[in-house]
Formats: C-alpha cells, sequence, structure tokens
C-alpha cells in the first residue's frame, strides 16, 4: 500500500498517525525535554507538570511502537485520580494506570476523552471499571466504530455524560478539573484544563509541530480555538493532542500556520480550483516546513475541509 492509498483508506487519527509514523517523524520528540521525566517507555514519556499532575507524552513516532499515539495524562487529587484519553491500546490505557497507581497510590478513578478518533478511545478497556466523562456525541461515535472493530471493542464503562454546551467540573478531593465543550478538529471535543498552574489538554485541537488531521475538521472554529490558546496564561503549559508538551511559543507557531493553511484555501477557492489539484501544487512556506510532517494527503484533508466552510 502506497502513503497516499494509505492515509486515504484511513478515518481515524490513530491509523492516520501510524501511517505518518512509518515514514519517519521521530526527530520532532527528541528535542529537550524540560520537565522531570517520571516514567519512559518505547512508546512515549510522562512528565511531572507540577505536583500531582503528570503529561503523558506519546513517542510512538520515535520508535515505531504505537501502543500509545495521543498524548494523555494523570491528574491526582486527595479522593480521586483523573486519566486523560482511552489511549490507542489497553495495553497503553494500563500502563498509564500503572504509573498512575505507583505515583498516586490510586488507581485512576475517571477517564476524559477528549473526541471519537480511535487513537483516543479505542484502549479504554485497559483502564477496567473506571468512571468514564463523554459528550453524547463523542460516545455514539466512538462505539459505533468500536461495534465495527475487527475485534469488538467494548461499550464505555460507567459513562457520565458531559455537556455539549456548559463546562462541566470534576472534583477529585481538593483539585478540580474543568472539562470544557469545544468543536473544530471533530463535531465534539472537549478540553480538559486544571488551573495554579494553568494545564490544558487540548485534544486534536491542536498538534504540536505535527500537520493536524483535518478529516473531520471545521477548520474556521480550529482557527477560532488557536485564539483560545492565545488568551491562555503566559506561563500555561499546553499538552496538545500530538507532539511534545507545548507553551505560548509554540501556540504563535501553529497559529502562523493555520492562518497559512486558511489564506492557501481562500485564495485557491476564490480562483475557481478544485481542491484535490489545489492541493498538489501547495506548498507550505520555508519558515513552516522544517518541522510539519509532509504529505499529499493531509494537505487535501486541510484543503477539503476549508473547502467545506467556503462552499457555505
Ligand atoms: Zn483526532
Amino acid at each position: 500500500m502506497t502513503r497516499r492509498h494509505f492515509l486515504q483508506q484511513s478515518s481515524s487519527c490513530g491509523v492516520y498517525l501510524a501511517g505518518l509514523g512509518s515514514f519517519g517523524l521521530g526527530h520532532l520528540f527528541a528535542k529537550e525535554v524540560k520537565r522531570r521525566v517520571v516514567a519512559t517507555e518505547k512508546w512515549g514519556r510522562l512528565e511531572e507538570v507540577t505536583p500531582g499532575v503528570w503529561a503523558m507524552v506519546s513517542t510512538a513516532f520515535d520508535n515505531k511502537d504505537f501502543t500509545t499515539v495521543c498524548n494523555s495524562g494523570i491528574i491526582a487529587g486527595k479522593t480521586g485520580v483523573l486519566v486523560v484519553e482511552g489511549t490507542m491500546s489497553p495495553k497503553g490505557a494500563q500502563w498509564i494506570a500503572a504509573q498512575a497507581e505507583k505515583l498516586t497510590g490510586k488507581k485512576p478513578t475517571d477517564l476524559v476523552v477528549s473526541h471519537f478518533h480511535g487513537d483516543h478511545v479505542n484502549g479504554h478497556p485497559g483502564y477496567g471499571n473506571i468512571r468514564t466523562w463523554v459528550t453524547k456525541s463523542t460516545q455514539t461515535a466512538a462505539e459505533k466504530n468500536f461495534a465495527k472493530a475487527k475485534t469488538v471493542i467494548q461499550p464505555f464503562n460507567e459513562v457520565q455524560s458531559l455537556s455539549a454546551t456548559e463546562p462541566t467540573k470534576i472534583d477529585l478531593g481538593g483539585r478540580t478539573v474543568t472539562v470544557v465543550p469545544r468543536k473544530g478538529h471533530t463535531a465534539s471535543d472537549v478540553t480538559i484544563e486544571i488551573s495554579d498552574p494553568q494545564v490544558v489538554w487540548t485534544g486534536d485541537l491542536y498538534f504540536n509541530r505535527v500537520f493536524p488531521n483535518y478529516g473531520d475538521a471545521t477548520p474556521n472554529l480550529l482557527n477560532d480555538f488557536g485564539k483560545v490558546l492565545d488568551d491562555l496564561d503566559d506561563k500555561a503549559l499546553i499538552v496538545p493532542g500530538h507532539g511534545t508538551v507545548a507553551d505560548q511559543a509554540d501556540v504563535k507557531v501553529y497559529r502562523e500556520f493555520l492562518a497559512e493553511i486558511e489564506a492557501a484555501c481562500r485564495k485557491s477557492h476564490e480562483a475557481g480550483t478544485e481542491a484535490k489539484a489545489a492541493a498538489k501544487e501547495y506548498q507550505l512556506p520555508k519558515s513552516l516546513d522544517e518541522w510539519l510532517v509532509w504529505s499529499p494527503s493531509n494537505i487535501e484533508r486541510a484543503f477539503t475541509a476549508w473547502y467545506r466552510v467556503l462552499k457555505k
């Protein structure tokens, strides 16, 4: 299967990124890590963000091990321990659960998934019995895919529906996690946020130095989320869906990227060029092409997504 064909056939970010990974992305994750690393595996590392809070950065591409593909995290309170994302495989979730128990003395009690894509949800059975916070829309889409999977994946455990319009607060005892409904990467995304210090898990509303997957995206809303990132505290830490933990300097580059893609898509749309043809001709500017994944298919997805918006 060619790279292009592979990407056309794949609908979830997990499969999409696994395909990209096999074409070499590893250098992106090797840059200096600023936080204390408490555990490292072939597929990822666990970085201490602040006492009781850890970010898991998937390094799947470095070693072509896709036990985890998206980033995740552990947030501990006095009474509860929340984990972010179901990850790609039960083995990945089991590993995060084991790390949580080792670091906090407690098994994870709560899981939040950011959206329905397989690399964020398929591993959820690895957590065993856990309260799962998910929007109705994400639950429906994910469980539809679970039922169709080669090896059927069980539905989510002990579901607590997240509001699609209002933030939900989850009390972990001395620490509150706020889950905020968003849109942009899919029709139903959520961000997982703590304050003091401000840390935001964005799901796939933000890819740091990896070309985003526009497959199910509404790009104007994705750009609006770029503004949300820009409005965070100067010292906020952002855990993207994919890529290393980010700060405002990284966000600035990401917003330049989003603006560049929008401008290119508007220009070719106005000129009447078909999305496929425009994507084929398009080249990222030099300032952005060093660290972004380059593939005809992911660019075509971006143009196709923008054309959906511009047609309206
Ligand atoms: Zn995704």
